[in-house]
Parts: structure tokens; C-alpha cells; sequence
């Protein structure tokens, strides 16, 4: 069985050798977007990924990054019209970074602005601890018809899920939000036709050691037994809606 695989938010300039897995996860075919947490970080990646067929790079600005980092802002601006995808950028209430929310908020409204005047734009989008918060300003400040917003490792309620997919917005599941109860109630309540996988490699983990791209493979195994679908339209399904994210997001 040869599935087409997807990792729509993974972080292959994190691994040991960012050349080799950006070659290794083209080879194997996977789809995968390389998003970055520093607007340094992307010329690199894009140089890279560009002469590639499955890899993309994203142009980020880390949440968690945002309280030192913010002054980087300049430089997100001056890539922003070289790309079509954006991220890792969004917002990150959880304890160690509530003191930057604030500063948070206003270059994720930036961002989404900036965005928004650009068009076309494709947006991998963190929300710890601060689902209502991003829906919010997405709501507010990225229309839709102006570019897509995909939802990366979602741990919102339920009712934010529904408002987020209200708003246009995807969803890009990975395997640790399949691990508990409450997760796989939220992910089995998603819409079928939002949901991409990711692995947030190599922040996640799988059999003890860091996840690779190919990992999302378990993932689709996992949402095709939960979602009760044979694995390889699973799989097919997430193919057709990254196909439909790239389409619906030109403008
Ligand atoms: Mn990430």
C-alpha cells in the first residue's frame, strides 16, 4: 500500500541535518511544510526546499519566541512577499510565556494584516492555551478570501473548533492529540474535509525517540481506525484537502 502522506507543520531545519531530511522527506514523497520559528531562519530553508517538489518553507515568527525576538519583525516583513506560507507564528498563553501575550497579540495582529494585504497566503497557526484569543483576531483581521488559516496542533474545546472551521480555517492533527479522550473527541469532531496531519517534528515523540515526517504514516492509521474510514482514503481525503487548501487560498 502506498499512501501519499502529508506533514503540513514540521520543523526540519531542528534536526541534525536539515539538508539531508529536506532531501530524505522529498524523496519519500511527503508533503511537507518546513516552518520556521525565526524570519532568520527562512532563506536557508527556502533555498533548500524551493528546488524540491514536496517540500515548502514557511516564513515564522515563534509565539514562544516573540518576547525576545519581536524586533525581528522587520525582517518577517521583508521576506513576507517572497512566500506563499507563513509560520510558525500564532499565540502562546501556557505559563513561561504569558508575560510576552501581550506583545504576542500585537505582532500576530501584524502578521495577519500583513496577510490579509497580501492575499494568498497559506498561515500555520499555534493557539496554547489560546484558541478563543487567535479565533478572535483571525476573525477580526483575516477575512476570508484573503488566505487560509490552518490550526496546528488544536487544543481548543469543541465550540472553538466549530467557530474555527466557521472562520475557513484547517486543522493539522498529529499524533499526540490522539492520545487522550479528549483529544480524539475533538478530532472526531472536526470536519472531515479540514483535516490535514502534521508531525511538529521534532518536537514530538514516537516509540522514544524524535519523530521524522514519515511518522504522520501512524497518524493517518490512527485517524482512519477513530474516524472509522478504510487508512488508504483516510489518507486520500487529507491529500484532497491540502489540494483544496492551496486552491481556495488564491486569490
Ligand atoms: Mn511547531
Amino acid at each position: 500500500m502506498t499512501l501519499s502522506l502529508v506533514d503540513f507543520h514540521c520543523h526540519l531545519d531542528l534536526f541534525p541535518d536539515m539538508e539531508s531530511a529536506i532531501r530524505e522527506t522529498d524523496a519519500a514523497g511527503i508533503y511537507t511544510l518546513a516552518v520556521t520559528t525565526t524570519p532568520k531562519a527562512w532563506p536557508r530553508n527556502n533555498e533548500l526546499a524551493r528546488g524540491t517538489r514536496h517540500v515548502r518553507a514557511a516564513l515564522g515568527l515563534h509565539p514562544q519566541l516573540v518576547g525576545e525576538r519581536f524586533n525581528e519583525i522587520s525582517l518577517w516583513d521583508e521576506y513576507l512577499p517572497n512566500t506563499r506560507y507563513i509560520g510558525e507564528v500564532g499565540l502562546d498563553a501556557g505559563p513561561q510565556f504569558y508575560k510576552s501575550f501581550d506583545l504576542q497579540q500585537r505582532i500576530f495582529v501584524h502578521i495577519l494584516q500583513a496577510c490579509a494585504r497580501a492575499g494568498g497566503k497559506i498561515l500555520s497557526v499555534h493557539s496554547i492555551r489560546s484558541a478563543k484569543t487567535v479565533l478572535d483576531l483571525v476573525e477580526q483581521h483575516f477575512p476570508l478570501g484573503r488566505g487560509r488559516v490552518v490550526l496546528h496542533w488544536f487544543s481548543g474545546t469543541k465550540s472553538d473548533a466549530r467557530r474555527a472551521a466557521d472562520l475557513g480555517c484547517y486543522f493539522s492533527v498529529n499524533d499526540a492529540m490522539l492520545q487522550s479522550d479528549r483529544g480524539r473527541a475533538l478530532v472526531l469532531g472536526l470536519p472531515g474535509d479540514r483535516i490535514l496531519t502534521e508531525t511538529d517534528a521534532p518536537f514530538t515523540r514516537i516509540n522514544g525517540r524524535p519523530t521524522v515526517p514519515g511518522d504522520v504514516a501512524a497518524t493517518v492509521t490512527a485517524l482512519s481506525t477513530l474516524r472509522k474510514i478504510d487508512a488508504v482514503a483516510m489518507a486520500e481525503t487529507i491529500r484532497v484537502n491540502l489540494r483544496a487548501l492551496l486552491v481556495s487560498a488564491e486569490c
